[in-house]
């Protein structure tokens, strides 16, 4: 038996009805550029996740780059975050012109561990961008707390997170900014590149506004240096009819999480943590076994995809090797990279097809190859 890790063909299957019209209406007025589909749409994301504004643009990687420089970050300074993400989320940082500076994770849930983050900052300390790994929001309170005490901003990596509660709140909505990315793969994906930052803060979503259109403030008149970051009408009009079914697909994730949760039960296998009152969307499901590789081998083998999230920590990637780090400095992160694993867990999945990737994963816990 072969299962996808994540089978896109089939989610469009189910909404082809609704999609096919809404790609048609939108080439039919040939406007795509902005407009009110775009417009309609960020006010449909800024009522999902609880905050006054979003502002669209072309990608997730964009939304943090805009958020950095929207709220001042730049050359000089030091941005505290997690060396175990995509690279996207450090990559933007040092775009900006700024540092990252890295902070170990918890790993109990693989987000940053608020406990460490005091003794990183300096006088350069300017922001903290946490990361709301997997679809868990990282622990917010604390870091929230920690800024407030030092003056710094807090932008939030929600780029695998969007519908993701701690406490009651949406990612996005609990700190001075959320970035989200409609990646096709993440949760809420677009048939292409797109993003969003949301925000409570007026001022700056206009300044967010002015940033994604080459900093202007009229048409071709520019008071500052922004970039071309938009987000496509196309991608707007697809966005808006699959935002109407995320939390039927988050629970059904949510679903498949619990049944593998059931499955594993009892064994080696370390299954995602999920805090205290916090909705966890599964953007992945992610396992920990001692011989990560020996499983990934076996699965292949298998017809399981899966895949590793991520095999090298951001502190150890060549291009930040400038930054002087060395291995052995993110124990916890370093040995996430090297002990965990995605399977499949997306909502269509059928149930011979989640009780196939059990009995695989459990098969190879029981009995190692090799
Ligand atoms: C996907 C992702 C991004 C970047 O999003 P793009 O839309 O691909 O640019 C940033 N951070 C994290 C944690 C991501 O998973």
């Amino acid at each position: 038996m072969n299962v996808p890790l994540l089978d896109l063909v089939r989610l469009y299957r189910t909404i082809k009805h609704e999609i096919d019209p809404a790609i048609a209406e939108t080439v039919e007025t040939q406007r795509f550029k902005l407009g009110p589909a775009v417009a309609s749409f960020e006010k449909s994301v800024a009522a999902y996740c609880g905050t006054k504004r979003a502002v669209g643009c072309a990608s997730g990687t964009d939304a943090l780059l805009l958020a950095l420089m929207a709220w001042g970050v730049g050359k000089g300074d030091e941005v505290i975050t997690t060396p175990y993400t995509f690279f996207a989320t450090a990559g933007s940082i040092s775009r900006a012109g700024a540092v990252p500076v890295y902070v170990d994770v918890d790993p109990k849930t693989y987000n940053l561990d608020p406990a460490k983050i005091e003794a990183a900052i300096t006088e350069k300390t300017k922001a903290i961008m946490p990361v709301h790994l997997f679809g868990q929001c990282a622990d917010m309170d604390p870091i929230v707390e920690i800024a407030g005490r030092h003056n710094l901003v807090v932008l939030e990596d929600a780029a695998q997170a969007i519908g993701s509660e701690y406490k009651g709140r949406r990612a996005g909505s609990l700190a001075h900014a959320g970035c989200f990315s409609f990646f096709p793969s993440k949760n809420l994906g677009g048939y292409g590149d797109g993003g969003m930052i949301t925000t409570d803060d007026d001022e700056m979503a206009d300044l967010l506004i002015s940033l994604r259109e080459h900093g202007q403030s009229e048409l071709y008149h520019h008071w500052t240096i922004g970039m071309n970051s938009r987000l496509d009408a196309l991608q707007a009009a697809v966005l808006a009819v699959k935002l109407n079914h995320l939390d039927e697909w988050s629970d059904g994730r949510s679903r498949n999480a619990d049944y593998y949760n059931g499955r594993f039960a009892g064994t080696d296998i370390v299954t995602p943590y999920k805090m205290d009152g916090a909705r966890h969307i599964y953007n992945q499901y992610v396992i920990r076994v001692a011989d990560r590789d020996g499983l990934l081998a076996h699965l292949k083998s298998k017809g399981v995809g899966c895949a590793v999230y991520y095999p090298l920590s951001l502190h150890l990637q060549k291009c930040f090797a400038t930054l002087g780090y060395s291995e052995g400095d993110m124990p916890e992160s370093e040995r996430a990279s090297k002990e965990t694993l995605s399977i499949p867990i997306f909502s269509l999945l059928t149930d011979e097809e989640k009780d196939y990737v059990a009995s695989t994963v459990l098969e190879f816990v029981a009995a190692p190859v090799g």
